[in-house]
């Protein structure tokens, strides 16, 4: 069958609807979520629940079954998730899953920043194992601005310490079309995908196309990387965090979130979401 993993997540959740959408019958598919309560909406339609932790490795035992055609959605808890993702990749390949898909990172092994590198160590264990894989590497989610537009309103200000780099970002239900073309498609056997979106914005044309749709007036407010990280941990995010994502904004300055392979639309057979409909929607 087809296995979502993270199914409970953001991600993974369009990805099953995509895969519903797309014919595969609910009974073919199965969530690898971590409790029953969780994956509840999801066994209401007739998806298969496995329950399993990437943390403790004998609940993932049975979370994977001979053949089975698989999307690894990497963790959520950077700092545990190279023991994680070993141990789901350890129970892939002991059931002998046919397709291992997992999503990464922009740009692999040259994905110079704090972040990527989990990722990097993930995919050499995939290749390690043997396995058939194929490399999804996601860059960034049209939503990791535009779920944060209430302070950029607030205070009428993008705050970054991006520079002038640019963002081929695209909308997560982009990337989750991409992952279903790979689960239901043929031919994406040890293949590696270059995903983004088709348009890199700057920053400063961000906040430009938040301040015509909104009307307010919004800036970009381009700020050194020190001055950054006070502004997140004034906001509440916890320093080891700010630290890495003052790190992304020097990777996108350096341009590493902003190449165009143009794989994304060609898996999904359409141009990717435009991040003006993005802002859109979160102003709705
Ligand atoms: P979410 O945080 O919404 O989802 C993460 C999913 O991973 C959840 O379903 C979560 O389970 C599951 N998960 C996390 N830890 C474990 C664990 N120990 N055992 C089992 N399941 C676990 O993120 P998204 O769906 O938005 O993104 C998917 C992944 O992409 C992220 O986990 C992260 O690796 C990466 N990412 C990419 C970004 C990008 O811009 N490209 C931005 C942010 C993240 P549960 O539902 O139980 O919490």
């Amino acid at each position: 069958g087809l296995v979502v993993t993270g199914a409970t997540g953001h991600l993974g959740r369009l990805v099953v609807e995509g895969l519903l959408a797309a014919g595969v019958p609910a009974g073919d598919i199965a969530a690898v979520v971590r409790s029953q309560e969780k994956g509840a909406a999801l066994a209401a339609r007739g998806v298969g629940l496995r329950i399993a932790d990437y943390s403790a490795p004998e609940t993932l035992k049975d979370a994977f079954r001979a053949g089975d055609r698989v999307l690894f959605v990497s963790g959520s808890e950077v700092g545990q998730r190279v023991s994680q993702h070993r141990a789901v990749i350890e129970a892939a390949k002991e059931a002998g899953v046919a397709l291992l898909a997992y999503t990464g990172v922009l740009g692999g092994p040259d994905a110079d920043f704090t972040l990527a590198d989990e990722h990097k160590v993930t995919e050499q264990a995939i290749l390690d194992s043997g396995l058939p894989y194929t490399f999804l590497r996601n860059g960034w989610y049209h939503e990791n601005y535009t779920e944060n537009l209430a302070p950029v309103l607030e205070h009428g200000a993008v705050v970054a310490s991006a520079g002038e780099g640019r963002v081929a970002s695209a909308s997560r239900a982009d990337y989750a079309a991409a992952a279903v073309a790979v689960l239901t498609g043929e031919g994406h056997e040890n293949r590696v995908y270059e995903l983004s979106g088709d348009t890199a914005w700057s920053l400063a044309e961000y906040a430009a196309e938040v301040a015509r749709q909104s009307g307010k007036d919004v800036a970009y407010r381009s700020v050194t990387p020190a001055e950054n990280r006070a502004v997140l941990v004034g906001a509440g995010v916890p320093a080891p965090f700010a630290d890495i994502l003052v790190d992304v904004d020097a990777a996108i300055e350096k341009g590493l979130l902003a190449r165009g392979d143009g794989d994304l639309a060609r898996l999904i057979g359409r141009p990717t979401t435009p991040v003006a409909e993005a802002i859109a929607e979160a102003l709705k």
